[in-house]
């Protein structure tokens, strides 16, 4: 039995169920989060929780939790469905409105968290790497939906994916209006070449990601040199090693980009590294989910 949480009550699976007239479903207007449990603890939940906050911000949408009842909510909702390793959804949306698309006629928000589990791609691109195309789908411009909001409107990211999907490609590389490189549709990009760890900088239109910032924090813990700057697709090209990062999908090897091999084609030492790193800290780091 699956337990989800609706606006201070818990339903079971089948009656979790929001209105219609509720502007996330009409308008996508609302924001949400991806969590990860392990071991029973709930991975950088304060980060999360602040991005949700922050995302919230960014669209004028007043949640109706404060972050602490949010926290609760979430580490509640695991306890509930006796998450040990699982998957967390937090979300915020504008709440019941009428058919006009103006959020200043939904009275209040609404919170939903729903705790389960995931898996994004077979055990086999953790070992033998992914190949990946660049899309023709910009990331959404910067003064647009900026694409730091983690909001409930994904379509620029799910274009990308059926984009991605149809060339046979599991993730998808964006850029942005300028032609650099932002991020995947789903995660964050590394490129290493010679023992330096580069990433596009927020401002090239990713979400700061809280896995991206994590392999960041190992990265330099094993004394690696980190640069955040604008990136093309050239430097991916001529990586020696690159990965995406998630928190779904964790970190994942990609081995191929637009069909240029990345060094020699097979997963990197230093990407195996931090893979190790990882999964290591998440399994001892994190928030203990209550017994209730
Ligand atoms: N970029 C996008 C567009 C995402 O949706 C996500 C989350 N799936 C990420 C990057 C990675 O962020 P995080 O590490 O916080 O999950």
């Amino acid at each position: 039995m699956s337990l989800v949480y609706i606006d201070g009550t818990f339903y079971e699976k089948e009656n979790a169920k929001v209105s219609v007239f509720d502007h996330g479903y009409l308008y996508g207007d609302g924001v949400f989060e991806g969590i990860r449990a392990y071991n029973g603890r709930v991975f950088k939940l304060d980060e999360h929780v602040d991005r949700l906050f922050d995302s919230a911000k960014i669209i004028a949408l007043e949640p109706g939790v404060t972050r602490e009842e949010m926290k609760k909510i979430i580490l509640t909702s695991c306890a509930k469905n006796n998450i040990k390793d699982g998957y967390i959804r937090p979300i915020i949306s504008r709440g019941v409105g009428d058919l006009g698309l103006s959020p200043y006629n939904c009275k209040k928000a609404t919170v939903v968290c729903i705790a389960g589990s995931v898996s994004l791609y077979p055990e086999k691109v953790y070992t033998e790497g992914m190949k990946i195309v660049t899309v023709a789908t910009h990331r959404n411009y910067n003064e647009s939906i900026n694409p730091r909001i983690k909001s409930l409107n994904y379509l620029n990211n799910i274009m990308a994916k059926i984009e991605g999907v149809q060339a046979g490609s599991p993730e998808a590389l964006m850029l942005n209006t300028a032609g650099f490189v932002a991020e995947c549709t789903g995660d964050n990009v590394f490129a290493i070449r010679g023992g330096i760890l580069y990433t596009p900088d927020v401002q090239s239109g990713s979400l700061d990601g809280v896995t991206r910032r994590t392999v960041i924090d190992l990265a330099i813990a094993r004394g690696m040199k980190v640069v955040e700057h604008c990136m093309s697709r050239v430097d991916f090209w001529i990586a020696d090693e690159f990965f995406i990062t998630g928190t779904a999908a964790e970190i994942v090897p990609v081995v191929e980009l637009d069909k240029r091999p990345i060094g020699d084609g097979k997963v990197g030492a230093q990407t195996k590294a931090l893979i190790a790193d990882y999964k290591a800290y998440v399994a001892s780091n994190g928030t203990l989910i209550p017994t209730l």
